[in-house]
């Protein structure tokens, strides 16, 4: 007989832990699906100053890390698998990963949202040969090296600032004449010595044959084209953009209601399809942080439960 979970999250960042930890403390069977490494963005950002409770030696890996062995220890199991489609149409719903096939009584999506991508030419080429959209992950690599980062958001400035420590000189590349990022954050960044502003400017061009060697610069205003070669004794440089991010939502286009890519919900998790929730990220809402994709995981468990109560018998 074919195992039917009572709820499967599909996603394992801040609100798809949540969704378990409470779906799970609930006696509900819970399967946590994650296509590759669990914790969403929050294991790409070192710093987690805004999450109440958070001291500050606590980084995004070290949160998550606590928040997985939580959910496991009250019963939550976790399955490493790539989803490539869903069958929302019965009672019974249906998540098809690459390695397996999963039947559920209901589901909650908690896929998040990924780094947007610059789009220019040769950034997906140099991707992990000096293009890196994780500075947690890879700061280390540019020790003592010059660092591009490219955006003027929260991201964007709190990661140059946590990328000063490693390398030789950070320059945020905007492409305006002034930062989105919030006040206090900006503060810090003029203070910092290491650290460098390019104003009115896009990335063109990265190039370099197997390692960054060269990028081209492209002024809003004037349209001069400037392109920086990586100093000789280095030979290379880093290049970090953040400049937002895009639902991953497409698995379920056709399937369920997306609004330029993110699900709506109502204020319980609810999406359009009975028995289908979504949290964190992926949702319309106007504030994604680790706090509100939590509660919402929260919530969305709790909506599961009452759901599976009520249409199940149990
Ligand atoms: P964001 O606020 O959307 O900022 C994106 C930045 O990238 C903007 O400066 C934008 O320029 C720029 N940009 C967008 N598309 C671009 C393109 N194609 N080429 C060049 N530049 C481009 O994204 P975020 O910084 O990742 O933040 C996302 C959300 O998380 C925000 O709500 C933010 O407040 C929050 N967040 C909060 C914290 C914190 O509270 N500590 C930390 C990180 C993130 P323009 O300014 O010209 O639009």
């Amino acid at each position: 007989m074919q195992k039917v979970y009572d709820v499967v999250i599909i996603g394992a960042g801040p609100a798809g832990l949540a969704a378990g930890l409470y779906a799970s403390r609930a006696k509900l069977k819970t399967l946590i699906l994650e296509k590759g490494k669990v914790g969403g963005q929050i294991v790409t950002t070192n710093e987690v100053a805004n999450y109440p409770g958070s001291i500050a030696d606590a980084t995004g890996p070290s949160l998550i890390a606590r928040m997985v062995e939580q959910a496991e220890e009250f019963g939550a199991e976790k399955k490493i698998d790539s989803i490539v489609d869903v069958d929302f149409t019965g009672k019974i719903k249906v998540v098809k990963g690459e390695k397996e096939e999963y039947h559920a009584k209901s589901v909650i999506i908690a896929t998040g949202a990924q780094p947007r991508k610059i789009g220019c030419s040769g950034e997906v080429e140099l991707t992990g040969k000096g293009v890196s959209y994780c500075a947690t992950c890879d700061a280390d690599f540019f020790t003592d090296l010059e660092v591009f980062v490219i955006g003027g958001g929260d991201s964007a400035v709190e990661e140059a600032m946590y990328l000063t420590k490693f390398a030789r000189k950070v320059t945020i590349v905007h492409r305006r004449d002034e930062l989105r990022a919030a006040k206090s954050i900006q503060e810090k960044a003029f203070k910092n010595d290491k650290m460098e502003f390019m104003w009115d400017t896009t990335i063109e061009e990265i190039k370099g044959d197997g390692i960054i060697e060269s990028v081209v610069f492209k002024n809003t205003k004037t349209g001069e084209l400037i392109e920086y070669e990586a100093h000789e004794d280095d030979g290379t440089f880093g290049i970090f953009p953040f400049i937002g991010f895009l639902p991953i939502s497409e698995i379920f286009d056709g399937k369920i209601k997306l609004e330029n890519g993110y699900i709506p919900t109502d204020d319980n998790m609810n999406t359009d399809v009975d028995g289908v929730f979504a949290a964190g990220d992926i949702r319309v809402k106007s504030l994604r942080q680790v706090i509100t994709a939590a509660a919402d995981g929260a919530i969305a468990a709790v909506t599961a439960e009452k759901y599976i109560e009520h249409n199940f018998g149990e």
